[in-house]
């Protein structure tokens, strides 16, 4: 059976464990059209409720 013939390095783990990371709010990619809040594609938007031109959310005040 194939043995790594080096131990991984700190750095190089690191390294390859730095893309599992979750990006910084770069998902938003689309808008809604009732709003035009920042939307998630295929998700009912979170600001107004709507998906796919009618409401299907009951968003509540937060404060
Ligand atoms: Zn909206």
């Amino acid at each position: 059976m194939a043995v790594p013939k080096r131990k991984t390095s700190k750095s190089k783990s690191a390294s390859r464990k730095a893309q599992n990371t979750k990006k910084p709010i770069a998902r938003a990619s689309s808008s809604c059209s009732q709003c035009g809040a920042p939307v998630q594609s295929h998700h009912a938007c979170a600001s107004c409720g709507y998906y796919n031109g009618r409401q299907v959310l009951t968003v509540v005040a937060e404060d």
